[in-house]
């Protein structure tokens, strides 16, 4: 049987690429990795951090959203016609996924979503996300829902219930095997990456993520602002903002924060540096779904930079405060956090699932072929 699987940015990689390894574990299977190249330098470094190479890349030249659709689609639509995969798989909810998903309803090719059932019921929030998923859930024939509440919501949307597998979600695999492989350079003896020479141990570290594009603008000021207010107030606290690349990000984010004592910007860093970062932080502050998955799932306190959520079972696992882009929300969250000992141990909670998500996406996928008799 071969599966295509594709991917387009960042954490599509991360969340991805245990599902890579596990599906290439298994001899029935051939397995093609294609890159659309949605985030041309983030993401293909993920997956060779795992190992993995892509098999086929696309060029898309174009960021629009529009235009990378349809860039995406009409590459495929070649790259389909001649590898023709029993299943394609994608993952999340970004515009390679809708495309590529749609790409495959036009060849008749059956489609595997995973993470799939995520909701806010709001049409632009997040933009343009909530509205790809609930477009790659119709044109989806396996559902592989992190949550039962993410089942409970393509319940909702009519999707059959023999279609819908609850999973765990892929992002926690991906963290324990960087987490194992954090451990095994430590035991080596090797010097942890001298990615974060900029550490101050001295001090409680606030990691903040930030670049939805419903934030970007105003959004991102206040919240720039507001960081720059508790530099001063507490100088107890080191706040590190590996900044996103997106011109809208950095273009706000380097004139406001740049040259404060208590505050690192650094380029987005690799995930293997990313996790050693999130693992030694007092919290999180961000808007990113992946962030505060992997926050939660090692107990770290979350505020929530965004005012809805597609992921309410984060709560059950780790203290979140919803602060929005409201400027005294965030600083009386910050200033409350600091004042309370925080428990930041791993969360055995296995309301996101305890790493196995990938091995059963693979099993479900080995039955859903078995039935299907071939
Ligand atoms: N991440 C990373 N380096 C960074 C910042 C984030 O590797 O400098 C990882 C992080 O661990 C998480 C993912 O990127 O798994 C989140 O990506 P992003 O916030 O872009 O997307 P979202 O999760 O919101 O879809």
């Amino acid at each position: 049987m071969k599966i295509m699987i594709i991917f387009g940015t960042r954490p599509e990689a991360i969340k991805i690429a245990p599902v890579v390894l596990a599906l290439r574990r298994m001899t029935d299977f051939s397995v093609q990795v294609c890159f659309t190249g949605q985030h041309r330098d983030m993401a293909v470094p993920i997956m060779k951090l795992f190992g993995i190479e892509p098999d086929v890349r696309l060029a898309i030249t174009n960021s629009s959203l529009c235009a990378s659709v349809s860039e995406i689609l009409q590459q495929l639509d070649t790259l389909l016609s001649q590898e023709q995969p029993d299943l394609l798989l994608v993952q999340g909810d970004t515009n390679s996924v809708l495309a590529a998903a749609l790409a495959a309803f036009y060849h008749r090719i059956p489609i595997g979503h995973i993470e799939a059932g995520l909701r806010t019921f709001q049409k632009f929030l997040p933009y343009p996300e909530e509205m790809n998923r609930l477009l790659t859930t119709r044109l989806a024939d396996l559902h592989f829902a992190p949550t039962q509440q993410a089942k409970d919501n393509l319940l909702l949307d009519n999707i059959p219930e023999e279609n819908i597998f609850i999973t765990g979600n892929t992002v926690i695999d991906a963290l324990y095997l960087m987490l194992e492989k954090i451990d095994r350079s430590s035991a080596n003896g090797q010097i942890i990456k001298p990615a974060l020479p900029f550490l101050d141990t001295s001090r409680k570290l606030l990691l903040l993520t930030g670049h939805r594009r419903e934030n970007q603008g105003e959004g991102l000021e206040i919240i720039c602002n507001t960081l720059k207010q508790i530099a001063s107030l507490r100088d107890d606290v080191q706040i590190v903002y590996p900044v996103h690349p997106s011109p809208n990000v950095k273009n706000t984010v380097f004139p406001l924060l740049q040259d404060i004592d208590n505050i690192h910007l650094t380029e987005p860093l690799d995930y293997f540096s990313f996790i050693q970062l999130l693992n030694k932080s007092y919290c999180v502050l961000t808007d990113s779904g992946g962030v505060q998955e992997e926050a939660a799932a090692l107990g770290k306190p979350v505020i929530l930079l965004r005012e809805t959520t597609e992921r309410p079972e984060i709560a059950q696992m780790t203290r979140v405060i919803t602060a929005g882009t409201d400027g005294s929300r965030i600083l009386n969250a910050v200033l409350q956090l600091l004042d309370t000992p925080v428990q930041t141990e791993i969360c055995h909670n296995p309301v996101l699932g305890n790493g196995d998500a990938a091995e059963r996406i693979v099993r479900i996928i080995t039955e859903y072929f078995r039935r299907a008799g071939r």
